[in-house]
């Protein structure tokens, strides 16, 4: 008699539609010969970045040396680096006993769970999210429970009803800063109450800021560890975006706050590194280069930047739309528009996205694929070329207007 493998139960619960169902349906339509424009992941180096020489270089000339395993927390050079980056950020004890250096931010991200979390116990995440951070908490045997971020609050959560949602269960409040997917970035006074609530009910507060220093029209980017202080905060950040090298695999955790609040937790991270050994050794070379170097994002983001033109692209695309409703990104890589208008009567997110794939070869994410309820919003990436994306709104104009008149 044969049987069949069953899975991981939780694994049901789990989603993460960004290299899901669809882009497995873009991968066959190209099999057919159909050519597609893809704007499903925040991917740079398929859209023609680079990761700046000066990193490539630091990695080439340090291959020789790269072959040995280093400490789980990563190797000394990239640990003094990313602590400087921190005492420069204006958390004076950073230091580099204190970080640890993963295979990207999504590695990191589930040992700074599974590290915490015991079976029951619930994490605060906002909604929407980025989709790994339900996935790692599910996985760790935790419970989300979402903080809504919606449009017409600039995408900023409400620190009143962020604190509805703590129980004694609640372990972590996760800050996604500048915000995947929808560009927003949070000002300080927001930031400072959400350490409050930190501090008065125990939590351990996660700053996800990779997409830090990717700003547009003046924003400013507040770290939330230096206003942290005390409160255990694990701040994560990495190559893969801000240094356009996200193939290399490299991220950083730093893990600050008074060390006697924070219990064993050093500790459980580092056995749970140990258990995977070490973050990937070439890509560790860039992180000095990387941290200690020149600005190479700045450009991109200010006017006449390949960041900045393509996202005023889409913002104007979407204000000459009587179909679409964008609160511009202040920062991160991707715009979250909500469909407005007889446009979103009968709209179904994931429909759409499936038939502008079908019948206009653009690859959208579902807004739904973040963890949100609502069907209305997709997201796509600010990477491609301005021109393209011009040309990308225009199909889904098109979409949008045959959907309205049906
Ligand atoms: N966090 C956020 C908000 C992201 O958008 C991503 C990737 O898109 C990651 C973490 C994971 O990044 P990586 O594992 O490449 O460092």
């Amino acid at each position: 008699m044969t049987s069949t493998i069953s899975t991981r139960a939780r694994l049901r619960e789990v989603r993460y539609e960004i290299r899901g169902e669809l882009a497995r349906r873009a991968r066959e339509l190209e099999a057919q010969g159909r050519e597609l424009i893809k704007l499903h992941i925040g991917n740079p180096g398929a859209f023609g970045f680079r990761a700046p020489e000066h990193l490539q270089a630091a990695v080439a000339a340090r291959l020789p040396e790269s072959d040995p395993y280093t400490h789980q927390q990563g190797m000394p050079a990239a640990r003094d680096a990313v602590a400087a980056h921190y005492r420069r950020r204006g958390v004076a004890g950073a230091s580099a006993e204190k970080v640890f250096v993963g295979n990207g931010v999504s590695e990191l991200i589930d040992i700074a769970l599974r590290a915490l979390l015991n079976p029951g116990d619930e994490v605060l995440l906002p909604a929407p999210d980025y989709p790994l951070w339900s996935a790692a908490t599910i996985l760790n045997d935790g419970v989300p429970r979402y903080y809504a971020c919606t449009a017409d609050d600039g995408f900023l959560p409400d620190p009143a009803a962020i604190e509805a949602l703590v129980t004694e269960r609640t372990r972590a409040l996760v800050v996604i800063n500048p915000n995947n997917p929808t560009g927003a970035s949070y000002p300080r006074a927001l930031l400072e109450r959400l350490v409050d609530i930190a501090a008065r009910h125990g939590l351990v507060l996660m700053a996800d800021e990779i997409y830090e220093d990717i700003l547009y029209d003046g924003a400013a980017f507040q770290p939330l560890a230096p206003l942290a202080g005390e409160v255990p905060c694990v701040s994560f950040g990495g190559l893969s975006k801000v240094h356009r090298a996200c193939g290399w695999r490299v991220g950083w955790a730093l893990l600050s706050g008074d060390p006697v609040r924070g219990g064993d937790y050093h500790h459980a991270m580092d056995l749970l590194g140990a258990l995977r050994l070490c973050a990937n050794v070439p890509g560790q070379h860039a992180v000095e280069a990387a941290l200690g170097g020149p600005d190479t994002i700045g450009a991109l983001c200010a006017p006449g930047g390949r960041l900045y033109e393509t996202r005023r692209a889409v913002v104007e695309a979407c204000a000459a739309s009587p179909w679409l409703r964008l609160h511009a990104p202040q920062g991160a890589l991707y715009a979250f528009p909500q469909v407005v208008g007889a446009a979103a009567e009968g709209f179904d997110d994931h429909a759409f996205a499936l038939e502008l794939l079908e019948n206009e070869g653009v690859l959208i994410v579902p807004g739904s694929s973040f963890n949100i309820a609502r069907r209305d919003h997709f997201r796509i990436t600010l990477l491609p070329e301005a021109e393209l994306v011009r040309e990308v709104f225009r199909r889904i104009e098109r979409a949008l207007d045959r959907h309205v008149s049906r």
